[in-house]
């Protein structure tokens, strides 16, 4: 029982008290996250400790950074 298997908007529905994700969290919320940071929404406020993770994590925010750029050409077209 780890509890990384936890549905991650039920968890989020529950407040976690985890101020940062792990690398499965964060990959789940990952799009999300884009999604509010391109529609100017405070998504670290709604997605909290996925930026927390992405500064410690070059992995992660790789990722971020290309599922960014895809999204943003996604929202032009
Ligand atoms: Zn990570």
């Amino acid at each position: 029982m780890t509890g990384r298997d936890l549905d991650p908007t039920l968890k989020r529905l529950l407040g976690s008290d985890e101020p940062e994700v792990s690398c499965d969290e964060c990959f789940a919320q990952l799009d999300r996250y884009v999604e509010l940071e391109l529609a100017g929404a405070p998504a670290d406020v709604l997605v909290p400790g996925l930026r927390a993770h992405l500064v410690g994590c070059p992995a992660c925010a790789e990722e971020h950074e290309s599922l960014r750029a895809l999204l943003e050409l996604d929202s032009v077209s």
